[in-house]
């Protein structure tokens, strides 16, 4: 597999996109006439300065280029995490703007029929549309992630599955159904949005300008590239790991290929300690991101209000509560059986911080 990496600095990033993409004599790879799918990252429905999306201008930019070699059937798939509206997404971030401009289709797959499909002893249940496309372009924010450290192109495909497969992942440890995922779907080229993304939350709200686009053929090895950015071993990544062992890719060597070194940002700031800090607070097992996401926000802001000091018990959080009758304070509906519980599927922030300053 080529393992190149291609990088170009800057802040426009339509343009530095298509010079990303003519640099690497994209539409060598592509067969002429394919279906193309695009895969950006719309989490939740908050524009791309927010740190929590893919900046929209890369996908126009992808589109442009796309479309100047000759390729018009293209579509753009996504669907948002756990009790967020895709339509609303689209809409927020740019996308349905972009649809109409330049007549490409947008597809929530949250609206899509579910397939089976298996893979090594895995039933996968997966947004049927994606077979419909002959080339996947995968569009990932390179961000940090409250459970997995990190979420970038291999994490990317979630928004592939239906919701109540989203929540089953987290039963199932995440790092091996994300993993499987990636061999069922496959992407055969990434475009890494690190812009402006936030290095600590998958939902965003502290963006750090970061100033770069990166290119790559192979998911591992750009995910391996991401990881070790914000300062991570690259094996220390559980589904990389996996994902090398299934054949997905390779994690390691790679050869940088730097566009535009002269426009290089000084120093990139690595991921910060803000979700440790929040983190020893919480006993999790198989919580969905979107749940133990709004409980370290919910911290965060009980923290600058001066109430966290008065927590002294731990908080449960996760699908592995369910049914379970325990002292400590639980957080979602899945610690229904506990003395004290935030109702909730997932339970609001705000919520969160107003339930747990009645019960310190
Ligand atoms: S309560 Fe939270 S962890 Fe449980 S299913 Fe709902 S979102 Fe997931």
């Amino acid at each position: 597999m080529n393992n190149n990496i291609y990088v170009i600095y800057g802040k426009n990033a339509k343009s530095m996109t298509k010079q990303l993409l003519e640099y690497a004599d994209v539409k060598r790879y592509i067969p002429a006439g394919s279906k193309i799918a695009i895969k950006p990252n719309l989490v939740v429905a908050k524009p791309y300065t927010s740190g929590a999306t893919t900046n929209p201008h890369i996908v126009e930019g992808i589109i442009e280029y796309l479309k100047e070699n000759g390729y018009d059937q293209i579509g753009i798939l996504e669907g948002s995490w756990l009790g967020d509206s895709t339509k609303r997404a689209f809409e927020v971030c740019g996308y349905n703007d972009i649809a109409r401009r330049y007549g490409i289709k947008l597809v929530d797959t949250k609206d899509d029929k579910p397939v089976k499909v298996k893979v090594g002893g895995y039933d996968i249940n997966i947004c049927s549309k994606v077979y419909e496309y002959d080339f996947l372009i995968n569009v990932p924010l390179l961000k940090g992630h409250c459970q997995t450290q990190l979420t970038c192109a291999l994490k990317n495909l979630k928004g592939l599955i239906p919701d109540s497969e989203k929540r089953r992942f987290h039963t199932l440890g995440l790092h091996k159904p994300i993993a499987y995922l990636n061999k069922a779907i496959k992407t055969h080229l990434v475009v890494v949005d690190s812009i402006m993304p936030d290095p600590d939350f998958e939902e965003g709200g502290n963006p750090v300008e970061k100033d770069f686009i990166a290119l790559g053929f192979d998911p591992v090895l750009i995910d391996s590239f991401a990881a070790e950015h914000l300062g991570y071993n690259p094996y220390d990544i559980e589904y990389i790991r996996l994902a090398e062992k299934l054949g997905i890719g390779k994690a390691g060597e790679y050869n940088l290929i730097e566009i535009n070194p002269e426009s290089k940002p000084k120093e990139f700031s690595k991921r910060s300690s803000i979700v440790s800090r929040y983190a020893k607070y919480i006993e999790e097992k198989d919580a969905c991101s979107v749940c133990y996401a709004n409980l370290i926000s919910a911290l965060m802001r009980l923290d600058e209000q001066g109430f966290l000091k008065r927590l002294n018990k731990k908080l449960y959080i996760g699908q592995g509560y369910k049914g379970k009758s325990m002292d400590g304070i639980g957080i979602g509906s899945c610690t229904k059986d506990f003395k004290v519980c935030k109702y909730g599927c997932p339970p609001k922030s705000n919520e969160i911080v107003e339930f747990l300053k009645q019960n310190l």
